[in-house]
């Protein structure tokens, strides 16, 4: 199986002979066409499968995949592409192993899921290639090589998979069932979902490239997180040191900066919902709980209990501060490996938040500790506000000077 160092390796390969074969180009590297070669690229933000629609796709081969590439001069990503330039030797390098395929979506097909019928399934008749801004091309599941499993959420499997066309990009692709969103009530809670997600590009929130659907299911295309789940790491170590941790929360304030600036509030930050890119970043991936709140203040409860601020709990109107205290929890938990106010029961957790029941342990150095604190603040309008969050020492005394680098352990 490829390892994630190797697949660093051969981005590093690509992107260093990409540098060479783009010398006149100062602009960041776009989603171009390749040449023929045997190359798969890791999606990030800068290459998005963002395609010119079917009608401005022109034929290449007929019975090949090739015939579904865009043509030269296409629009990628909303911009006008140049003519493809062909690969280099140097940068025609082995495809990256997407692992071994279980068929598990066959499994599934067979064994779950219904059509879904009237306003459910129109609200579920989810496709990026239709969407009247910036749309994507038509996507079907057989334009994809499917690798190995990723993981099982609620409502399906998740794929490590790679575009049969050229360049042959890896992403996750997420299934969903139709008939179990609607069983549970939450057909229009995932069409907000992915339509949030759409329209986000920030290098700490995965990628939403597209989607589309068949009879049964919603098939999502996710930026691959190549370090997995943050949960595992944090699992595994226990907690996270000083600086890793506040490589984390930095990562973390930058993105809830960006999606409190287009009125989302994130509302279910947890480890459990945080993803690792192939270099380690810090990646927000589950929408499931966002509110596309402009202006306008919620009252649902929702949330992790462990996560939830004061306000929530007493069912008050909330806003966008429920992120910060979540942001002061996830201090907490990344440095001392559990939650601040966790109990055995729920009704002591809950007593514990509202009375703002706080221990930090005497290793948790001054600087975080006086973070939590100042995140962790009953009032909402007395959290510290991420702009200063992403100022505070703590923060400023672990940011490397080349800001984006891996947070070590
Ligand atoms: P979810 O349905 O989002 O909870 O995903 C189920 C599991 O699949 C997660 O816990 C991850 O382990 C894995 N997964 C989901 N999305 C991605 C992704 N974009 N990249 C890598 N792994 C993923």
């Amino acid at each position: 199986m490829t390892t994630v160092g190797s697949i660093t390796r051969q981005i590093a390969a690509l992107e260093l002979s990409a540098k060479q074969n783009t010398t006149a180009n100062k602009t960041r590297p776009t989603h171009q066409k390749q040449g023929s070669g045997n190359v798969s690229k890791l999606l990030t933000k800068f290459a998005a499968p963002n395609p010119p629609t079917s009608k401005s796709i022109k034929p290449q081969a007929s019975n090949s995949s090739i015939s579904r590439l865009p043509t030269a001069g296409g629009q990628v990503g909303g911009k006008s592409t140049k003519a493809p330039t062909p690969l280099s030797r140097e940068a025609t390098q082995p495809a990256i192993d997407i692992g071994k395929y279980d068929g598990g979506l066959e499994i599934d097909e067979e064994n779950r899921g219904k059509r879904v019928y009237g306003e459910a399934a129109e609200d579920l008749a989810l496709d990026s290639s239709v969407i009247e801004h910036q749309p994507t091309r038509e996507w079907h599941l057989s334009d994809f090589d499917i690798g190995r499993p990723l993981g099982k959420g609620k409502f399906g499997r998740v794929y490590m998979v790679r575009t049969k066309c050229e360049p042959k990009y890896i992403l996750a692709l997420k299934t969903l069932y139709k008939s179990e969103i609607v069983e549970s009530r939450v057909e229009k809670q995932t069409r907000r979902e992915i339509e949030i997600q759409q329209n986000l590009r920030h290098p700490h929130i995965l990628r939403l490239y597209g989607y589309f659907h068949d009879e049964k299911r919603i098939f999502l295309m996710i930026e691959f997180a190549g370090k997995g789940e943050l949960y595992k790491q944090l699992s595994k170590y226990g907690c996270f040191t000083e600086k890793r941790s506040s490589r984390y929360i930095d990562q973390m304030a930058d993105a809830l900066e960006y999606l409190h600036s287009k009125h989302v509030i994130h509302r279910d930050i947890k480890p459990e919902n945080l993803l690792l890119g192939i270099n380690g970043d810090l990646k927000i991936g589950d929408f499931g709980w966002s509110v596309h709140a402009p202006g306008n203040r919620r009252t649902t409860m929702c949330g992790t209990l462990d996560y939830l601020p004061p306000e929530m709990i007493e069912g008050k109107e909330h806003s966008k501060e429920v992120d910060l205290w979540a942001l002061g929890v996830l201090t907490y938990e990344f440095l001392v490996g559990s939650a601040p106010f966790e109990e055995r029961s729920h009704n002591e957790t809950y007593k514990r938040i509202m009375r703002v029941d706080l221990r930090i342990p005497s290793r948790v150095s001054p600087e975080a500790a006086d973070l939590i604190v100042k995140l962790l603040q009953h009032e909402p309008h007395h959290r510290l506000p991420l702009s200063e969050v992403r100022k505070h020492p703590w923060i400023l005394k672990y940011r490397s000077r080349s800001s984006n680098s891996q947070p070590q352990n």
